[in-house]
């Protein structure tokens, strides 16, 4: 491990807000069963602390608590619920918030408090001893029901800027009634490193041993992690965040980012050592469950952040991968990949195969460089569809898949401009029939769908008819359209790109025709013929 000042031999604990603060992103709409999925999730990954939401604040996040305490059996995380302080002038014992903080049935909860003073007079309109008061009689209330209790410094960092004896009062306030946790938040996103870490370490050298510290911190200004680690090198001992930065505006630290870097590189005690390699699988099962594609571009976890584009380099990086990768990949479960295209001679191809596990001979290897560079000339790009590559190099030993075969397809599209008699709506109705040998035996469905592609894969599962399970967890994520020759407009090639999943794995495929349909259903056989093929393998 790499001897960091101030970082080496601690721990840190990590605190997931993804259901809480991370579920604010614009287009992020989970249901309460996705919720519990990714709650099961985290503790998998070895998360200390899971905020599951705000009791009180909406019926779905009571629903979450309450199935959340009776379903769930957390293994090694700490359920919290997510509130704020009593109200200004008000009574703990009869304010609804912190009812629904006790009602929610957790071990700990996190209370939100304004710390910066102009908050306190301008938005709360009250005074700053009343400021102090609503967060100290909050935790000394809750803590007195036996909950743990972190208390959340809203604004910290602005404000300690601003007036640093009114931020450390309230601090105090929350310290003294026997507040755990101090989590000192920038949220507005807007503070550089080297300003947290300052802070940060000014509060733990005030607080001492007394009270731990904690960051929260948001990513507006492009530097979420980076604050986290400079916190962490600060003296803060919890770090918040959301698994692939999920957050309002630009994000919360991402902390499949934060958590590796913690442990890789600063020889930080993050989630148990041999949970690491669980990240890739999280990360992307989570980015599944939110119905968001993850970035390929992802730190550590995303599906590019280990490929080589080989060329001249490839036998050197095979020889000496530490040498060209940060870290070894295999460490946080994601892999080497090497990308190809048509420029890829044939070492690159025989480093793809041994990737694959695949054994190639002389003639095998210089048939798929020949077909590569032929189809990449006609339109395909197989460097962004690794599944087809992979299929087709297979295919190059003699393989052909098992499963099943198709005869033929038809689809059909028709534009109902008027109602019909029985009063339905018009509009255009897509309707796919496929015939296909299965086992031994002719199958034939029909199916309808919102356009060619949807009703294509419904018809041929439709005539798989449930013979293969692997299928009903595989479905298509994305699908993509570009015509490549815009000269010939509609009559040009169409290049179909279509991302599928089957929860613990994405993968893409890829089609090329001048008829888009035809482009549409290469990519489409391929997906489910790989997911098949995943499904098969051990
Ligand atoms: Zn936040």
């Amino acid at each position: 491990m790499p001897d960091v000042p101030g970082a080496t031999g601690r721990k840190v604990e990590i605190y997931d807000t993804t259901l809480r603060d991370g579920s604010q992103l614009e287009g992020i709409s989970l249901t309460v069963d996705d919720k519990l999925r990714i709650a099961e999730q985290l503790d998998w990954l070895g998360v200390h602390y899971i905020e599951a939401g705000w009791p009180g604040s909406n019926p779905k996040d009571d629903e979450v608590f309450r199935r959340a305490v009776s379903e769930l059996d957390l293994d090694t995380s700490t359920l919290v619920a997510f509130g704020s302080t009593r109200r200004k002038a008000g009574k703990v014992d009869s304010d609804d918030t912190l009812r629904h903080l006790l009602d929610a049935g957790t071990p700990a909860a996190c209370i939100v408090g304004k710390c910066w003073d102009y908050h306190v007079t301008e938005a709360l309109e009250t005074t700053l001893d009343e400021g102090v008061a609503m967060v100290a009689d909050s935790v000394e209330f809750l803590r007195s029901n036996g909950l743990e209790v972190l208390f959340d410094a809203e604004h910290f960092f602005d404000g300690y800027k601003r007036n640093p004896e009114f931020s450390l009062r309230v601090l105090e306030g929350a310290a003294t009634k026997g507040a755990s946790r101090l989590v000192l938040c920038d949220t507005n996103g807007g503070t550089l490193p080297d300003e947290v870490e300052r802070i940060v370490r000014e509060v733990v050298e005030y607080f001492g041993s007394d009270v731990g510290v904690a960051v929260h911190l948001h990513d507006d200004a492009g530097t979420g992690v980076a604050n986290a680690l400079a916190g962490v090198r600060g003296g803060a001992i919890q770090v918040q965040g959301t698994i692939n930065g999920y957050g309002e505006r630009t994000g919360n630290c991402n902390l499949t980012t934060i958590i590796p870097n913690l442990t890789l590189k600063m020889g930080v005690e993050t989630i148990p050592a041999d949970r690491l390699e669980r990240l890739t699988p999280v990360a992307h099962h989570v980015a599944e469950l939110v119905n968001m594609a993850l970035n390929p571009q992802a730190p550590y976890v995303g599906e590019s952040a280990f490929a080589h584009k080989a060329g001249i380099h490839a036998s050197a990086i095979i020889k000496r991968p530490d040498a060209y990768e940060h870290v070894p990949p295999d460490t946080v479960g994601n892999g080497t990949r090497f990308v190809v295209s048509e420029l890829a001679g044939k070492s690159t191809i025989l480093l793809k195969a041994e990737e694959l596990g695949l054994q190639l001979d002389g003639p095998q290897v210089n048939d798929v460089v020949d077909t590569l560079k032929r189809m990449e000339h006609e339109g395909y790009h197989f460097e962004v569809a690794d599944a087809s590559l992979e299929l087709l190099m297979r295919r190059a030993t003699g393989w052909e898949q098992p499963w099943f075969s198709v005869e033929s397809f038809r689809v059909i599209t028709d534009d109902l401009e008027t109602s019909d008699a029985a009063g339905t709506a018009g509009g255009v109705s897509t309707e796919a029939t496929i015939k296909v040998h299965v086992g031994g035996e002719r199958r034939i469905a029909t199916a309808e769908g919102n356009g060619p592609v949807n009703a294509l894969d419904t018809a041929l599962r439709r005539a798989l008819g449930g013979l293969y399970g692997g299928l009903d967890r595989v479905h298509l994520t994305d699908y993509k359209v570009r015509v490549l020759d815009t000269q010939k407009g509609t009559g040009a090639v169409t290049r179909v790109l279509i991302d599928s999943t089957n929860g613990d794995r994405t993968w893409s495929t890829i089609g090329v025709s001048e008829n888009i349909i035809e482009a549409s259903w290469q990519a489409l056989y391929d997906s489910l013929v790989y997911g098949l093929l995943l499904t098969a393998a051990p």
